[in-house]
């Protein structure tokens, strides 16, 4: 599997040999993807803990489950869809593949975030390069080491590096660029693909609001604020970025926070198994710097060290102070006190649209008004992050969060080209007459 730049031209050559189009060559190859998972599954975990502290429980099951729910659908997704026609024609829409495709992926879950894109590449009949973090390098290097046992080189490769290298890999022409990363990276990457007039996707980050009404049940709300919050030390696109609530409520959820947190990582979390560590040492120094926001409630405990960044709660925090200025992605929750959901919506409102909104309360109406009058990629009501595990959602951004969909068949169809086809009757050709001129003042219907 090639790991230079240029080493993507012998992928051109076999896209127009048309060996990634047939199903069984589509199949083997996901096929193939399964056993890397499934023989690599120690090293992943462990180039995966190495990237990113101890991170139990964010491995390899969401890539499986998608890997699956392709290869159940395949045979299905793939056929012509027919539609409306005049007699004796046929008229349908097939599913092309784009050809060449990029597919340019994060540091924060490495091998899920590459993965679930190539699948979609695969199943549609795509020739793909990956690129692969260079931040979380210990999975970059296991995967440009080891995927090539299972792909076909011929078809698939792997090109590492950093900015310099992409910049480069960008210049080149591809049929599809499939990225996921920050807004200010997705604009260079569109920019690039304008070029070749290339067709993208952006799966992009920002900052999620969760707004918190006071008819809910607290310690509910509490427990899965903060396991979407701390999940990987916050490291996740989705996580809620930060809560709204009424002053009251932000009392009442303290304790519960506070508990939440020790029966999730017990008393010190630095100890614990399940919490991770900030991916280095430059995103470490810059979340430190937002907890001087509002004021430490919960947590606030740093480790240089070890990057370890303790979960922490941030009250009455301002929406000028430094953690309402960017996407968190670290374990940090900033409270912003609002009077109602009115004020909340507003709130959501004045800033770039996020990649998802998460409102809790126990009177759905409330939810149904967030959900009615915000906007946002996607939406969960009275949960964090649930809402990726169906692969029957689409998934993505708008606006500053991204741009496209995928997950399940979205997949498959991002990496398709719905080709409008139209097979006429040779034969027949009287009926065509009054379509040619010259244009009569009978054919007209004068
Ligand atoms: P990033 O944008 O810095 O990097 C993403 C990829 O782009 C990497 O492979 C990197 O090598 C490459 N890259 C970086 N700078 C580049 C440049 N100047 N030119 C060309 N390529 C460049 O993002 P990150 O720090 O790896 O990931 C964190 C961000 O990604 C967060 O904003 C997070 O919300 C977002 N994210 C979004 C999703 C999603 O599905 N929407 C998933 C994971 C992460």
């Amino acid at each position: 599997m090639g790991r230079s730049v240029s080493g993507g031209c012998h992928l051109r050559a076999s896209w127009l040999s048309g060996k990634t189009r047939p199903l069984e060559y589509r199949v083997a190859q996901l096929e193939a993807l399964g056993r890397f998972l499934d023989d690599k599954k120690e090293e992943i975990l462990e180039a995966t803990e190495l990237d990113m502290g101890k991170v139990r429980g964010a491995g390899i099951w969401g890539s499986l489950n998608e890997l699956n729910v392709t290869l159940n659908n395949l045979c299905h997704w793939m056929k012509d869809e027919h539609v409306d026609k005049n007699l004796l024609d046929s008229a349908f829409i097939r599913k092309d593949p784009y050809g060449v495709v990029l597919i340019i992926a994060p540091w924060n879950y490495p091998i899920h975030l590459f993965l679930v894109p190539l699948i979609g590449a695969i199943a549609a009949g795509n020739c793909a390069i990956i690129k692969p973090s260079e931040i979380s390098k210990n999975t970059e290097r296991l995967v440009a080491e080891t995927l090539s046992c299972y792909l076909d080189n011929d078809c698939f490769a792997v090109v590492t590096g950093g900015v310099q290298e992409t910049t480069r890999l960008l210049e080149n022409k591809f049929d599809y660029i499939f990225f996921s990363g920050s807004p200010p990276v997705g604009q260079i990457v569109m920019t690039a693909a304008a070029k070749h007039l290339t067709p993208v996707t952006l799966e992009l980050g920002g900052k999620n609001p969760c707004y918190v009404s006071d008819t809910c049940d607290v310690t509910n709300v509490a427990r899965r604020v903060a396991w979407g919050r701390f999940f990987n030390a916050g490291q996740t696109c989705i996580a809620p970025d930060y809560l709204l609530c009424s002053v009251e409520m932000q009392e009442k959820l303290m304790p519960a926070l506070r508990a939440a947190i020790t029966e999730f990582f017990g008393p010190n979390p630095q100890e614990s198994p399940d919490f991770g560590r900030i991916v280095n040492d430059k995103h470490f120094r810059r979340i430190r710097a937002l907890l001087c926001s509002g004021r430490v409630a919960l947590g606030g405990q740093t480790d240089e060290a070890e990057r370890y960044i303790a979960p922490t709660v941030l009250a009455d925090v301002l929406p000028s102070d430094p953690a309402m200025q960017e996407e968190i992605f670290g374990p940090v929750l900033p409270i912003v006190v609002i009077a109602n959901m009115d004020e909340a919506i507003d709130f959501i409102n004045a800033r770039p649209r996020p990649l998802v909104v998460y409102a809790f309360s126990c009177d759905s109406k409330v939810v149904n008004q967030v959900l009615e009058r915000t906007s946002s990629g996607g939406f969960c009501g009275n949960d964090t992050l649930m809402h990726l595990m169906l692969s029957s959602l689409p998934f993505g951004g708008i606006g500053n969060s991204g741009l496209g969909k995928y997950h399940g068949k979205f997949t498959f169809d991002t990496f398709s080209h719905q080709r409008g086809c139209l097979h006429r009757n040779m034969g027949l050709e009287t009926l065509n007459t009054p379509r040619y001129p010259p244009y009569t003042q009978q054919k007209l219907g004068l």
